[in-house]
């Protein structure tokens, strides 16, 4: 079966309720299916505030991707915007009734299964993809992030940090739904021991805990055990994923980044829509010898 080159929503509604990690207070979110390929509106349910996921309304980037419009905050975003990019979900109604989305488990696997157990529904028409045609780079001192031209998407990402138990991790694949259900979503977010206290006098990380997140101390991670040996740099993905997803359209290209985060995944994809000389729209998904196949899960009676 070749790789579904319709847009996609969900098949029906999904609700999620959960704590914000940053200001550790109750939310609950509720994905709505579209009828028609518009894609991914958030809406601010107290107001009514509808704020598109576009990297122009993106801000305040410090450890987590922030919209801002009219005055509404709708804070980390990304790993849910990471799972609907990842399994190619890009036309959805998104409801949320706080200023920022639930941590669960600090990774995306709980919106993958969600989405997954819910099923996907094709729209009428075609996906159009941005398919980078010249290189942009955006750089910061030693961290960098450049999308090259390339028959796909795939993503090569390094981290460098310097504490052994975390170090330097690289990883670099061609991105599937598939792929990036099995070893991409699952990972989780992460932080430096030393840096609790310091979150949490800024007030941020006001909600995290072992149980949403991966704590690197100087002789290992606090948790029990990871999920992956690397869920670092796997994690730095996801959110890259869930951050480009605010480019409103599915990237082809390659994406180097180092030592990279929110900042500069966003400013890459602000650089890229505003310079329309670097890339082109196009319906071709991908060279047959990398097409994908890939079977959603049945949805299953509870
Ligand atoms: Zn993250």
């Amino acid at each position: 079966m070749p790789r579904n080159t319709a847009p996609q929503t969900l098949s029906r509604e999904i609700r999620i309720s959960g704590h914000g990690l940053h200001g550790n207070r109750p939310c609950s979110v509720r994905l709505v299916p579209v009828t028609v390929p518009s894609g991914l509106l958030f809406v601010h349910t107290p107001t009514g505030t509808e704020i598109p996921a576009r990297a122009d309304l993106a801000g305040d980037l410090v450890l987590a991707t922030t919209l801002l419009k009219d005055g509404i905050r709708l804070q980390t975003i990304e790993h849910l915007l990471s799972a609907l990019a990842g399994l190619e979900v890009e036309h959805l109604r998104i409801e949320v009734d706080a200023e920022e989305l639930p941590i669960l488990d600090g990774s995306a696997a709980p919106w993958v299964e969600a989405i997954l157990q819910a099923g996907l529904q094709s729209l009428e028409g075609r996906r159009r993809f941005m398919k980078i045609t010249q290189p942009v780079e955006i750089r910061d001192g030693d961290r960098w992030i450049r999308a090259l031209p390339f028959d796909g998407l795939r993503l090569r990402y390094v981290i460098d940090f310097p504490i052994p138990s975390l170090g330097r991790q690289s990883r670099e694949l061609s991105l599937t739904p598939e792929k990036y259900r099995r070893e991409l979503g699952s990972a989780r977010t992460f932080c430096l021991a030393q840096e609790v206290d310091q979150l949490r006098a800024r007030g941020l990380a006001l909600g995290g805990s072992l149980e949403n997140a991966v704590v690197f101390g100087a002789d290992g991670p606090l948790n029990d055990s990871l999920r992956y040996e690397d869920e670092a740099v796997r994690h730095k993905m996801l959110d890259l994923v869930g951050d480009l997803a605010l480019l409103g359209a599915p990237l082809l290209g390659l994406i180097e980044a180092h030592a990279a985060g929110h900042a500069l995944h966003v400013a890459l994809a602000q650089a890229i829509l505003a310079n329309p000389g670097c890339w082109e729209w196009t319906e071709e998904a991908e060279p047959a010898n990398v097409r994908f196949f890939f079977q959603p899960l049945v949805s299953q009676p509870a």
